[in-house]
């Protein structure tokens, strides 16, 4: 049996089946999560034990791997929930790997803090959506200052993904997953927007897509999420419009935290914010091309 005791923290649509990889793999996994309905359904599926508060879970663990929404969850899970139990409970020479698509400002005051306290600290965002979660192939893009951290951690992460990036120091890894999500993101601004010209015009979204999968326009959003979710109005990839619409924020933010002028990506990004706003909480991204279709409209005249 491997040897570090690991703590699962956020077994949403993406932790879930990452947890379950783990287990798979032979790892022993405490899980918690603060909504018990998640709880339930996962310690139903699987042989593990869930923490009851998070204090239990940071005396229970050598590696906690947080799968929260954003990098603020992870700094309260860590830091400030049960007065930052978590933290004064694990052991010295614990590690935190994040794998949330985190905010890489602010991350090195995180790494500082829990430094203080003996934790080291690593951040590993993901690529592959829930498919690539199921099937332990998600792209991991680690972000450490520390080699003997990373060393530690990567028979961890093999169990859950198929290509292991060392892209840097701490929150690089961030840095590059929001990158890579923009330019996801962006793409599928560009597929929407043809199709509903393409539709305006006459031309039948089925054969475009076809089309554009044959050509030099095909893309993951084009190959996968239209044939699978947009055409069949599923909007079920279980990826939150919100969790989109922050990692472009962070991608947008992140060109102007360094002075650069990046007109695609802010654009991009504040279409995604509209998106979110028009449509509302609680919806799949891939619901965003309903969004467009309803708000793209030709201009009176035409
Ligand atoms: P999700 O909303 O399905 O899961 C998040 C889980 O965290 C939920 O179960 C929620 O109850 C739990 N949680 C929230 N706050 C908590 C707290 N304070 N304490 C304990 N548990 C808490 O989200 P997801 O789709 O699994 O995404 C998780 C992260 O992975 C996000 O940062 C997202 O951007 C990123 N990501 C998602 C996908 C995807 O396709 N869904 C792909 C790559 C990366």
């Amino acid at each position: 049996m491997p040897g570090d005791k690991i703590g699962f923290i956020g077994i949403g649509n993406m932790g879930s089946p990452m947890a379950a990889n783990l287990l798979r793999a032979g790892y022993q996994v405490m899980v918690y999560d603060s909504n018990p309905e998640q709880v339930k359904r996962f310690t139903a599926d699987q042989q593990t034990s869930a923490a009851a508060s998070l204090a239990q879970l940071g005396s229970a663990v050598d590696v906690v791997i947080t799968m929260l929404p954003t990098g603020r969850d992870v700094r309260k899970v860590m830091l400030e929930q049960e007065q930052g139990a978590l933290a004064e409970n694990l052991k010295q020479g614990s590690l935190l790997i994040d794998m949330s698509s985190s905010d890489p400002i602010g991350t090195q005051q995180l790494g500082t803090a829990l430094a203080e306290r003996g934790i080291q600290f690593i951040d590993a965002p993901v690529s592959g959506g829930v498919p690539g979660a199921i099937n332990a192939s998600l792209a991991i893009m680690i972000g450490s200052n520390d080699q003997a951290a990373t060393e530690r951690a990567r028979p961890i992460l093999a169990a859950m993904g198929k290509r292991l990036f060392e892209t840097g120091p701490l929150g690089s890894g961030y840095a590059m997953k929001a990158l890579n999500n923009i330019v996801a993101g962006t793409g599928f601004i560009a597929i929407a927007e043809a199709l509903i010209i393409g539709k305006t015009f006459g031309l039948e979204p089925t054969v475009m897509i076809d089309i554009l999968n044959s050509s030099t326009g095909r893309s993951f959003n084009s190959e996968y999420t239209f044939v699978n979710h947009v055409l069949k109005q599923a909007y079920t990839s279980g990826f939150n419009l919100a969790l989109l619409s922050k990692d472009v924020g962070i991608a947008a933010d992140l060109a102007t935290g360094l002075g650069l002028d990046a007109p695609v990506i802010d654009l991009a990004s504040k279409r995604w914010q509209e998106a979110a706003r028009g449509l509302g909480p609680g919806k799949d991204f891939t619901e965003g091309y309903a969004w467009w279709e309803s708000v793209i409209k030709p201009k009176s005249g035409n």
